[in-house]
C-alpha cells in the first residue's frame, strides 16, 4: 500500500479490505480508519491512467468503442430516469451541463424536454456517436479545461466520479462553475448495497468507492447540501442532489467505517444463503438481456428519428420562442 492521505478527511491509517478485482485479479483496497472512504491502495499515476484509458478501457470495461444498440436504449432509459426524478426539483428552463456524458443521452433528453444541455465527454467513440447519431451538443473536454466562472445552473456528474484520482478536487471544481443557486447532481455504485451487486465490487477503473456517507461528507466538504437523496439505502446506485452551500466544514462521520467494514463482511456470509435467489436474478437478467437485443434495435432507430425531428423543427422555429412555449 502507497497512499499517503484519504482524499476525504486527509486521515494516514488505512485497513487493507480487498486484494482482488471482480475479475481475480490482483488490486489492492483499503478503507480509511478515521471516515471509511474506500479507494484503491495505489492510487495510479496520471500516466498510468492516461495508458489505461487509451488502450484497455473501453474494450475491458464498456467492450467497445462504438455502443451498441443495446447499451444506447439502456443509455437512454437510463437519461429519462434521472430526467424524471430531477424535473420536480429543478427550473424548467435551467440549463444542464454534464461531465462525462457518455452516449448524451442525458443530455439529449434534457434537451428534448426545453432545456439548453450540453456536455463533456473525453471518449472519442462515445462523443462521435453522440454528436452524429443523438445531434447533441456534447464536445470532445476535460473536466479541468471548463471555465470556473459560477455561471452554471445543474451540472451532472453520472458514474463518473468513482473514476477521478482525486473526487475532492472534481467536486470543488464543480462547485466552482456553479452559481451560488446552482445544483448538483451525482450518480454512482453504493458499496454499501447488499451483496447482489457485491460481484461487480471492486475495477480498476473505479479507484474511490463510496457509501451514502461517505459521498455526502465529501460533498458537504467541497461547499455543497444535500437536497435529495433518491431510492433507498440499499439500491445500487447512489443517487444525490445537492444545492450550493456557504459552509466547507468537514464533519466525519466516524461510524462510517465500522457500519461499512460490517456490511463488506456482512456481503460475505450472505452468500450462501442468497445463492438460489441470486441464480435465479441471473436467469432473469439473461431473459432480460435477450428481450434488450431483440427491441434495442427498433428502440434507437426511434430515437434517433425523434432526434433529427427535434433537429429540423428547431431550424424552423428561433430557439428562444421555442423555450419560451415550453
Ligand atoms: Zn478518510
Amino acid at each position: 500500500m502507497v497512499q499517503k492521505q484519504c482524499d476525504l478527511c486527509a486521515g494516514t491509517e488505512f485497513e487493507q479490505i480487498g486484494d482482488r478485482d471482480r475479475h481475480g485479479n490482483a488490486l489492492e483496497s483499503v478503507i480509511c480508519k478515521s471516515c471509511g472512504l474506500v479507494a484503491h491502495g495505489n492510487i495510479p499515476t496520471d500516466e498510468e491512467l492516461a495508458d489505461y484509458y487509451a488502450t484497455e478501457y473501453r474494450q475491458s470495461y464498456h467492450g467497445e468503442m462504438i455502443p451498441s444498440d443495446r447499451r444506447v436504449m439502456r443509455a437512454w432509459k437510463n437519461g429519462e430516469r434521472i430526467f424524471r426524478q430531477l424535473q420536480p426539483h429543478i427550473e424548467p428552463v435551467a440549463d444542464v451541463f454534464e461531465v462525462g456524458a457518455g452516449i448524451g443521452c442525458t443530455v439529449k433528453v434534457f434537451e428534448l424536454n426545453g432545456h439548453q444541455s450540453t456536455g463533456i465527454e473525453p471518449g472519442e467513440g462515445f462523443q462521435d456517436y453522440s454528436q452524429q447519431r443523438l445531434l447533441t451538443n456534447v464536445v470532445r473536454g476535460d473536466l479541468f479545461e471548463q471555465p470556473r466562472d459560477h455561471s452554471r445552473e445543474l451540472v451532472l456528474l453520472v458514474h463518473v466520479i468513482e473514476h477521478f484520482k482525486s473526487p475532492r478536487r472534481a467536486l470543488e471544481y464543480i462547485r466552482g462553475m456553479l452559481a451560488d443557486n446552482g445544483l448538483f447532481y451525482v450518480e454512482c455504485p453504493n458499496i454499501a448495497a447488499p451483496f447482489a451487486r457485491r460481484s461487480k465490487m471492486f475495477h480498476y477503473a473505479h479507484i474511490h468507492n463510496f457509501t451514502p456517507s461517505s459521498l455526502k461528507m465529501l460533498a458537504e466538504s467541497c461547499g455543497f447540501q444535500l437536497e435529495v437523496q433518491f431510492g433507498s439505502k440499499e439500491d445500487p446506485y447512489l443517487q444525490m442532489l445537492f444545492s450550493c452551500s456557504d459552509s466547507r466544514e468537514l464533519k466525519i462521520d466516524y461510524n462510517n467505517y465500522q457500519q461499512t467494514i460490517q456490511v463488506l463482511s456482512q456481503a460475505t456470509a450472505l452468500r450462501y444463503h442468497l445463492r438460489p435467489r441470486y441464480l435465479s436474478s441471473r436467469f432473469s437478467k439473461v431473459a432480460s438481456y435477450l428481450r434488450e437485443h431483440l427491441t434495442a434495435k427498433q428502440h434507437v432507430a426511434e430515437v434517433v428519428k425523434e432526434c433529427q425531428q427535434f433537429a429540423s423543427d428547431q431550424e424552423d422555429e428561433e430557439p428562444t420562442e421555442l423555450r419560451a412555449a415550453a
